[in-house]
């Protein structure tokens, strides 16, 4: 390759455009952030550096002292941030810096309001990183070079925010890149010695390598200027230091950091650990979930160091899936420097790290549940605690104390209720701990499953959400008392029904066998089984899984997704004795009218659970007759308009 490469304009990425207007006006109150942002990048680049040279020493240049520089010129108007890190290649200059890579984007814009107040804590959440430097800058200008790369082979890249930027490739002989900042006018308050080493220090003390800005001074006797180089940030790890000595704004920066985060997490715990196997964690629970967090395969927020060097980025051998809303470090004294991740994947000390570090968090977990902070905690990552009964089973009776559901004890959508509290409520004579699953809060709260447990004023936990599905079948008891869908299975109350009930249901089941039999008849192709219930109070129908069956939400639930299952299994139905509508059932003579009615029946109970019709037009038409062939509704007589 030649130096001699043109220069070529690119557009930016539509969004990236959309993001630098929007951040440029909602940030701007806090616009000394750009230069966190651009250190924390910086420091970035200097810990990637160090994780490639762990395997390939020559990437270093003989210049393995990593360090952050920060100059400023009051002449030209800018600001100018420089590391000795990894650098970057041109196609990654295009890919990174001209576009967001992140996963989730998409979803980001759509969620804009256009309500500057709700979009600023948006954007602080997606994260703004390299562009705030729009903020303070109408043209940035960035040079790299990429470690090891000849220094032909460096770019430069240059935008002034307006949806266009420049690149070509230049000589540059420095390692690292380079980010000048031309300051709009107005912002001449950070061309000030003073007033960036302030800015250094209260959002960037905790970077571990030596941010340092030039001195100026001058030696009288020899009338000579000597510019020396003077460490800004204390550049020791936060994490190494006492808890003591450690204020809540360091470690709130120190988050930022590590998490790219706008907001205050929600708690830190940090912990070292002695002995054998010496370790020290600082992890954070953020106050709000990332966009990509549905993803189990998106990135983990947890960098692991060996003696303060770091090392990798969130591997997955750190933390299990369920927790990977947690950000932070984690510090071993004890494992070798050159930890690759196959090592990792195999080392006992890791394994104990792991276990060590999930029991931290869930005891960190116990305690903000006695807070009222735990409810945003829920708010925001509950579905994803919900897996750690799934897949942690060595913790799985912690985590399901953990667990907050909405029951029927309040109606309330709102997740507040622990199993601790449901057992607690439970009434004489009731074993089961009860709950129904439903494609949406509305569906489960007003299923007619229910009819027989709020009339006996028993509790019913009120699930939604697809994960409650394989939580139910994963979560089988608690505390020694079953979980038990009211969709699933023959209602059997116990001691909670009286003899009296249970005689009528028996002798209900008796007389109306032959109706039964031609019920079933009719549906034959749907259900398999009928019967007489007496759950329902006031619907006349409702189905329920087979106990050994998938639950039928479950079953939707497999079927929309794609996969394939063994189920198929049909359900039972169900009929109140008690309801009008099966008495005009059973007198039914015309045979043609009577398998309406159950068809009918069929339908409407399939439909109160929220599942779907396989021909809904057939359903309005039979309904359309029966109402017709009803009282004072009849075909002949209609509106007439003359
Ligand atoms: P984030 O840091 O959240 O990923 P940024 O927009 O700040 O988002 O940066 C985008 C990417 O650009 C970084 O992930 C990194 O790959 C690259 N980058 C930014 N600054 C530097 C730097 N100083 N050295 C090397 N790469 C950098």
């Amino acid at each position: 390759m030649t130096t001699e490469t043109h220069k070529e304009t690119l557009g930016f990425q539509t969004e990236v455009k959309q993001l630098l207007d929007l951040m440029i006006h909602s940030l701007y109150s806090n616009k000394e952030i750009f230069l966190r942002e651009l250190i924390s990048n910086a420091s970035d680049a200097a810990d990637k550096l160090r994780f490639e040279a762990l395997s390939d020493e020559a990437l270093y240049e003989n210049d393995a002292e990593l360090k952050i520089w920060i100059n400023f010129d009051k002449d030209a108007n800018t600001i100018t941030i420089r590391d000795n890190g990894i650098g970057m290649k041109r196609e990654e200059v295009i890919d990174q810096i001209g576009t967001i890579a992140k996963s989730g984007t998409k979803e980001f814009f759509n969620s804009l309001t256009g309500d500057e107040t709700k979009d600023t804590q948006l954007i602080g959440q997606f994260g703004v990183g390299f562009y705030s430097s729009f903020i303070v800058a109408d043209k940035v200008t960035l040079t790299t070079r990429r470690a090891g790369l000849e220094s032909s082979h460096g770019v430069k890249w240059e935008s002034a925010g307006d949806g266009e930027y420049s690149i070509e490739i230049i000589e540059r002989s420095q390692r690292g890149t380079e980010i000048t900042l031309h300051l709009r006018s107005g912002e001449d308050e950070f061309l000030s010695e003073y007033n960036l080493q302030n800015i250094i220090k209260k959002y960037s003390d905790h970077i571990t390598l030596p941010i340092v800005m030039p001195k100026v001074t001058t030696d009288e006797e020899k009338d000579e200027t000597i510019i020396e180089e003077e460490v800004v940030n204390t550049a020791t790890a936060l994490w190494a230091r006492s808890k003591s000595e450690i204020t809540p704004e360091e470690y709130t920066e120190f988050y930022k950091h590590v998490a790219h985060d706008f907001e205050e997490p929600l708690i830190h715990i940090h912990n070292k650990v002695e002995g054998k196997n010496e370790y020290t964690t600082l992890l954070f629970i953020p106050a709000r979930a990332p966009f990509d967090m549905w993803d189990r395969n998106s990135r983990h927020g947890i960098k692991l160091y060996v003696r303060r060097v770091f090392i990798m980025d969130d591997d997955e051998k750190l933390l299990p899936p369920y927790l990977r809303f947690m950000r932070g470090i984690i510090d071993s004294n004890d494992l070798p420097l050159n930890v690759s991740r196959e090592i990792l994947q195999h080392n006992k000390q890791v394994d104990l790290i792991r276990s060590g570090t999930v029991k931290k968090i869930l005891t960190a977990l116990e305690n903000l549940a006695k807070t009222d902070k735990y409810a945003t905690f829920w708010t925001q990552f509950g579905k994803v605690l919900k897996e750690g009964v799934i897949d942690d089973s060595g913790n799985k009776e912690r985590i399901a104390k953990l667990l907050r559901f909405s029951s029927t004890y309040d109606d309330n959508s709102t997740q507040a209720i622990s199993l601790e509290d449901y057992v607690k409520r439970m009434q004489d004579g009731q074993e089961q701990i009860y709950y129904i699953t439903a494609e949406n809060f509305a569906a489960a709260k007003s299923s007619p499953h229910l009819e027989i447990f709020r009339k006996k004023n028993i509790e019913v936990l009120l699930l939604s959400e697809q994960i409650d599905e394989w939580l139910g079948s994963h979560l089988v008891e608690f505390e020694g008392k079953k979980l038990q869908s009211v969709t699933k299975g023959e209602l059997n109350l116990g001691d909670l029904e009286n003899e009296t009930e249970k005689q009528e249901a028996e002798k209900a089941s008796d007389v109306l066998k032959p109706l039964l039999e031609k019920v079933k008849d009719v549906l034959v192709e749907k259900v398999s089984d009928v019967r007489v219930t007496h759950r329902l109070t006031s619907s006349p129908a409702c189905l329920v899984a087979d106990s050994n069956a998938m639950d039928a939400s479950l079953e939707r639930l497999l079927k929309s997704s794609g996969q394939s299952f063994g189920g198929g299994s049909k359900p039972i139905l169900e009929i109140n004795p008690q309801h009008p509508i099966m008495a005009a059932i059973k007198d039914e003579e015309d045979e043609s009218r009577f398998k309406d009615w159950v068809l009918t029946l069929f339908d409407q109970a399939l439909l109160s659970e929220g599942g779907q019709l396989d021909d809904p037009a057939m359903f309005v038409k039979r309904i359309n007759d029966m109402f017709v062939s009803m009282g004072n509704l009849s075909s002949s007589r209609i509106i007439t308009f003359d």
